[in-house]
């Protein structure tokens, strides 16, 4: 990771939305086949299979030795749940799927909650707000603001209706490296952060819990799983700071 804050050109915007539209594409069409029955193995397979079909590279596979194509978090798992044919969906689940590429030198990553069937009500007003939460977020993506307008927007969305957002784990910078400065927390840190500059890319991903904010890693070294067991959801776009405000990469989710 470098330290400086790494700006985007035009062109290089352009190539970044096409990796990122492959990104979104795939979540796409991940969409179609979340089903009960269906295993997390068979999604990151899918998933694979397509986002080479369009030239792109799984941006996770092998990162820091990460063995999936595929962030698949279910229910209590936060983010980073690894594809197994063990875990097979069922009806009332929900299922965190984040997904990155590199295209053309450029990476591109995004993130949804689906649910699986129906889903009760507390699950679905928790995907409901964590992904209000973001487009709160992308509002604040101006010249002129902060980092932490960001951070605070999701914070005050989510507090204010009862979940709480996870401080382990932060969103990032993107470009020509999956993760480049700044971080981009979900909540208000002390001190004065960043100003938004024209061609920054931010991959900006509130995570929200159901009860406590407190987070755990699971003993596969992955696995990132609330504390009291509280459900979890996860969205995230990638957006480009620009003169006519934020250019969200990933669109189409
Ligand atoms: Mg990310």
């Amino acid at each position: 990771m470098t330290s400086a804050i790494i700006l985007k050109s035009a062109s290089e915007l352009a190539i970044m939305e096409e990796a990122n539209q492959i990104v979104a594409q795939t979540l796409c069409m991940l969409k179609e086949h979340i089903a009960s029955g269906v295993t997390t193995l068979q999604l990151d397979q899918l998933a694979e299979k397509y986002a080479r079909g369009k030239n792109a590279v799984p941006a996770f596979k092998g990162y820091r030795g990460f063995p999936g194509s595929l962030c698949v978090s279910l229910n209590d798992q936060v983010v980073h749940g690894i594809p197994s044919r063990k875990v097979v969906l069922k009806e009332g689940d929900i299922l965190s799927i984040d997904f990155g590429v590199k295209y053309k030198g450029y990476y591109g990553d995004a993130a949804i909650t689906l649910p699986v069937g129906n889903v009760d009500k507390e699950a679905e007003n928790l995907l409901k707000i964590t992904r209000e939460s973001l487009y709160k977020a992308i509002e604040q993506v101006k010249i002129g603001n902060r980092i932490s307008d960001i951070s605070q927007a999701v914070q005050d969305y989510v507090e204010e209706r009862g979940y709480s957002v996870v401080r382990q784990f932060v969103g990032h910078g993107i470009g020509q490296n999956l993760h480049e400065p700044p971080e981009i927390p979900n909540y208000k840190r002390a001190g004065r952060s960043p100003k938004l500059l024209a061609g920054m890319v931010l991959a900006i991903e509130p995570m929200v819990n159901a009860g406590g904010h407190e987070v755990k890693i699971l003993g596969d070294g992955w696995t990132v799983v609330t504390i009291d067991k509280s459900l979890s959801a996860h969205f995230e776009h990638s957006v480009a700071v620009t003169e006519n405000g934020p250019l969200v990469l990933s669109h189409g989710l």
